[in-house]
């Protein structure tokens, strides 16, 4: 079962090789920040970095959980750096962005979960970047829900968080979090007005109809935003991959999504949370 399948052509990528994108890098890499775009050997990053768009990480870069599927290091995370806010803010004012997108690691370590740095970093980006749109990638907090309100008191425009899998697969996928839980939060976050989003990846031996009640699942939560994307194993390590899923049925997904009443999907094998946001926030006339 865990022969190794041949990578398609539709996932090729083009290679990073831009003006643009060597600057990102050195711009990233001098301030010493993370992003999720490397962390993750997210395949967009040429594309994205050349637009100007990128996914910080914040909370340092070492993850207290473990998925199984996800290349941030996992173990004992550094002490938190106060001074995260103001870099990752000013690191957005030299880039110009106009859309950020801000994630975490998960920091089980922390009494608040990270939540109170996740506050000052979105009221510092918004006080040093004026009329910049944001959207915040979170996790849950462990369903707390007066953490989860720090974060939406600091009023970014859209919040996520991914389910990543479908219910049955979750216990293998994601090492602590729960499919429940995550709805819970996505739930909190949509009750309280905010435009909130979610997304999943294919290609772990989920079904067609496990997928399609995920969708039901989320959008019972009030989520109005979806993801869909393909697994892709980040080294030998990590869990194998089930299926290549072909780019007609991203493209089903999205027209079921859509009859679901999503008001946004993005579907696509290259498709990652932060792929295209800054369309969701024109689409959704958030501003
Ligand atoms: Fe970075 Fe997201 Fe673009 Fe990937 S899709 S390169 S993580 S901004
Ligand atoms: Fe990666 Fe998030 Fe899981 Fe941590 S909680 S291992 S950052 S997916």
């Amino acid at each position: 079962p865990h022969r190794r399948i041949t990578k398609p052509d539709w996932l090729k990528i083009q290679l990073p090789n831009t003006a643009d994108y060597s600057w990102m890098h050195k711009t990233i890499r001098d301030n010493h920040l993370h992003t999720i775009c490397t962390s993750g050997k997210c395949p967009n990053a040429a594309e994205c970095w050349s637009k100007g768009t990128a996914t910080f990480m914040i909370l340092g870069n070492i993850c207290t959980r473990a998925c199984k599927f996800c290349n941030v290091p996992s173990g004992r995370p550094l002490a938190v750096d106060m001074n995260e806010p103001f870099k990752v803010a000013r690191s957005i004012q030299i880039m110009k962005l106009k859309h950020a997108v801000i994630t975490s690691v998960d920091r089980d370590d922390l009494e608040d979960g990270g939540a109170s740095v996740w506050a000052a970093t979105i009221r510092q980006v918004k006080e040093m970047n004026p009329g910049i749109t944001m959207e915040v990638l979170i996790p849950d907090f462990n369903g707390l829900h007066h953490l989860i309100q720090q974060v939406i008191d600091a009023k970014p425009e859209v919040i996520s968080h991914n389910l990543e899998t479908v219910r049955r697969l979750t216990p293998q996928i994601r090492s602590k979090a729960k499919y429940d839980l995550s709805l819970k939060t996505l739930r909190y976050i949509s009750d309280s007005g905010m435009v909130t989003k979610s997304g999943i990846m294919l290609g772990l031996g989920e079904t067609f109809e496990e997928v399609l009640q995920t969708m039901d699942d989320l959008r019972s939560v009030g989520v109005q935003v979806m993801t869909i994307g393909q697994y892709l194993q980040p080294s030998k390590d990590h869990l194998a991959v089930v299926e290549y899923v072909r780019p007609e049925i991203f493209n089903s997904l999205k027209e079921e999504a859509l009859s679901r009443g999503f008001a946004f999907v993005e579907s696509g094998p290259l498709v990652r949370s932060s792929y295209h946001a800054d369309e969701h926030i024109h689409a959704l006339k958030v501003k």
